[in-house]
């Protein structure tokens, strides 16, 4: 392997380079589970995570990465046999779909481009044409992860409300919570699944479930059998601040740190440095004359951006490339894009002047690939900055 010299540029769109707060948090000694010293804790991070969400229901953490958040949404909400509505934004949607498959549920998908968001229209006429009700949950990724587009959830509530249909509403926002505005209970959304290391920069581990009161009504007639997902014991003993088994302590003593951070810089100011990084990310890939794989405007995406190569040109070997001379590291592209495009994350700690480094790294790593492209973008880049 290639020995690399200082700081390691992670610009990957999950997991985020952990803030050194956050790690310092992480590294205290262990403490029981039971005790009331944890009580504190747990109450503490239960409370700050519905914060972040945007709801007064309860939060759920479970020790697990953001598919088991996931399987937890799917288990304890429908029952092997029951329809849902689901929209193809990418990568993310399809494994979704394939988890809730494994369950035994049906899923309608409706086919994109993964260049779009998940549209509220065409949900609707779906629902419109299920007359019989029998469609369970509508379920759409927020943030799609795979290809930079972001989903328009409180419009897709407003068209399910349109045609008075009783679907609930599940919301994938692993990737978003934290880097952009959420509203769980606003929104009207019945379940929103996020995880932590993505916009909450923590290291992989905690699964996190916002539910609404339908949500937790559903879970008390689901018939999917679940034990280590069972919302029912989490349910039971979260508001003592405790968990029905052993909880990622250490991973909560971060959680609760990096909420500080969030709550400390302000939310609006948060979601503002991503979309002012992401506005100069866009200005840089457009100098280079190269293509967003986001094709809709409205639904740029301010936690990653995923840039076409040229027609010809194997996106796996310019980040190689770009890893080996550089030392930064960028997203690959997943399944249907694989190959296609690579992914530049600017979420979580990240500022200006490593936004930067991060471009500067791909300006050098188009050239060096011998990548048909305008220099220029880190340029742009700036100017961008600047101004805002
Ligand atoms: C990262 C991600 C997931 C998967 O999370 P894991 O922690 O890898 O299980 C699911 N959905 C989206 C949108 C993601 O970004």
């Amino acid at each position: 392997m290639t020995h690399r010299v200082g700081q390691h540029f992670l610009h990957i769109p999950g997991p985020s380079p952990v803030p050194d707060r956050v790690r310092a948090a992480i590294g205290a000694q262990v403490i029981d589970h039971r005790s009331v010293e944890f009580a504190e804790l747990g109450r503490k991070v239960l409370d700050g995570a519905r914060e972040v969400f945007g709801t007064r229901h309860p939060v759920l953490i479970f020790p697990s990465s953001g598919t088991g958040a996931w399987e937890s949404a799917v288990a304890n909400t429908l029952s092997s046999g029951d329809r849902v509505l689901m929209a193809e934004t990418g990568h993310f949607a399809n494994l979704w779909r394939a988890l809730a498959e494994s369950w035994g549920v049906e899923v309608e998908m409706i086919p994109g481009d993964w260049r779009d968001w998940a549209e509220p229209d065409e949900i609707r006429e779906r629902l419109a044409a299920d007359t019989g009700h029998e469609i369970k949950a509508v379920m759409v990724v927020h943030n799609e992860t795979s290809t930079g587009v972001v989903s328009p959830v409180a419009a897709i509530r407003k068209a399910i409300d349109a045609e008075s249909h009783p679907a609930m509403l599940m919301v994938d926002a692993i990737s978003s919570l934290g880097s952009l505005p959420y509203h769980h209970d606003d929104w009207g959304v019945d379940v929103t699944v996020s995880c932590s290391q993505k916009g909450l920069m923590l290291p992989p581990g905690l699964g996190l479930v916002a539910l609404s009161p339908r949500a937790v009504e559903a879970a008390e007639t689901s018939k999917t059998r679940r034990s280590y997902w069972d919302w029912g014991a989490m349910l039971a003993t979260n508001p003592g601040g405790f968990f029905p088994y052993t909880p990622a302590t250490n991973l909560l003593y971060g959680l609760a740190e990096s909420l500080d951070l969030l709550r400390e810089e302000g939310f609006d100011q948060v979601f503002a440095r991503h979309d002012r990084l992401a506005a100069a990310t866009r200005a840089a890939v457009t100098a280079w004359g190269l293509e967003i794989q986001c094709g809709n405007e409205a639904a740029h995406s301010s936690v990653l951006t995923g840039v076409v190569m040229p027609e010809g040109v194997d996106s796996d070997a310019v980040r190689t490339l770009i890893l080996d001379r550089y030392n930064l590291s960028l997203g690959q592209g997943l399944s249907r894009v694989k190959g296609r495009i690579f992914r530049i994350g600017h979420l979580g700690q990240c500022n200006e002047l490593t936004l930067l480094g991060a471009l500067s790294g791909v300006e050098m790593g188009l050239a060096d690939a011998g990548v048909h492209f305008r220099p220029g973008g880190v340029q742009a880049a700036m100017e961008t900055l600047r101004k805002s």
